[in-house]
């Protein structure tokens, strides 16, 4: 049993020390990946059905590296929160946003004239930092931006549940400026809802996980439901996120709700391809 032992150990330990390196390498080449101007944002649509029109984008970080090639962001997020990159990615992402939105001011542009704001992931750990607020202020006034309800801010329920008193004076300062705040991945998080109460909201974001499987499975079409009437009555909008297909566009549009996003209507894209989709009709 005890040569077994040392065996499993063996087979076990490289691995290990593999991971570890892999991480090392990740983590070396992230530290110099905003001075290299190795990241771009892509821009997903958000369409209301109702107006048939773009009237807004989510930005996704890509990850473009000599070495590596494309990483995705579910591979190097999270290792930027663990290490504390996740602030300074996270100011270029905002800053590269506000710039874009700064832009589209200045030139009258996006021609089509119902696209009105981009929506920026923020992580928990990028939320948390005291200076938070201060530090978008900055980057907001840097930018030249007027119109600060063009940006909304997506935070996911984790944001909102450790520091509650920080939290919602964040969101308050945030609010007071004119930015616009909507809850990721809504209903996958922290179950304690009491939250809504309390804090300065806009929008909540079903779940991708939720329209995915709202075709097939009945208890995810029964939280879907539930979500949409909840927001309904809180007076908050929702958007859809994930929706591939038409059968998920007809159940959800059926339970009311107007905004979404997905593949179905396009995957995230440059900003060249973005603006020239704008001016494209959306059949459904
Ligand atoms: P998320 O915020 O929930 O973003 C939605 C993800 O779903 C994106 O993956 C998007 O490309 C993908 N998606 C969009 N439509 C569809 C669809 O119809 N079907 C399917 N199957 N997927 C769809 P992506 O771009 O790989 O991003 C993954 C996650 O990485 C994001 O999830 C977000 O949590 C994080 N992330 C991306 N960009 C940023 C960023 O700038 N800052 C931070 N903090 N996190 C980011
Ligand atoms: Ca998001
Ligand atoms: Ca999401
Ligand atoms: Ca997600």
């Amino acid at each position: 049993a005890k040569e077994k032992g040392r065996n499993r150990f063996k087979l076990f330990y490289p691995s290990m020390a593999e991971r570890e390196r892999q991480r090392f390498t990740l983590e070396t080449l992230l530290k110099k990946a905003i001075e290299n101007a190795e990241f771009e944002l892509h821009y997903q649509p958000q369409v209301d059905i109702s107006l048939k029109s773009v009237i807004g984008a989510e930005c996704l970080i890509r990850w473009n590296n000599d070495q590596l090639g494309w990483v995705s962001p579910m591979d190097f997020i999270p290792l930027a929160e663990e290490t504390g990159l996740i602030h300074d990615i996270g100011d270029w992402v905002l800053a590269t946003a506000c710039e874009r939105l700064r832009h589209w001011e200045e030139t009258q542009a996006p021609f089509n004239k119902t696209c009105s704001y981009l929506a920026v992931n923020v992580s928990p750990r990028q939320f948390a930092k005291k200076d938070f607020a201060q530090r978008l202020r900055h980057i907001i006034l840097s930018s030249g931006l007027q119109d600060l309800s063009m940006l909304e801010l997506e935070l996911t329920e984790g944001c909102l549940m450790h520091h509650s008193y920080e939290s919602i004076k964040t969101l308050a300062q945030l609010r007071n400026i004119g930015v616009r705040i909507s809850i990721d991945d809504f209903g996958t998080g922290y179950s304690n809802l009491s939250y809504l109460r309390n804090f300065p909201l806009d929008t909540l974001k079903v779940d991708q996980s939720f329209v995915r499987d709202c075709i097939a499975d009945s208890k995810s079409r029964a939280i879907v439901k539930a979500i949409i009437s909840m927001a309904d009555g809180l007076g908050l909008s929702t958007i859809a996120e994930g929706v591939e297909n038409h059968e998920q566009l007809t159940f959800l549009q059926n339970l009311g709700c107007r905004v979404f996003q997905g593949y179905l209507f396009s995957k995230p894209v440059a900003i060249d391809e973005f603006e020239a989709f704008l001016n494209e009709s959306i059949s459904v």
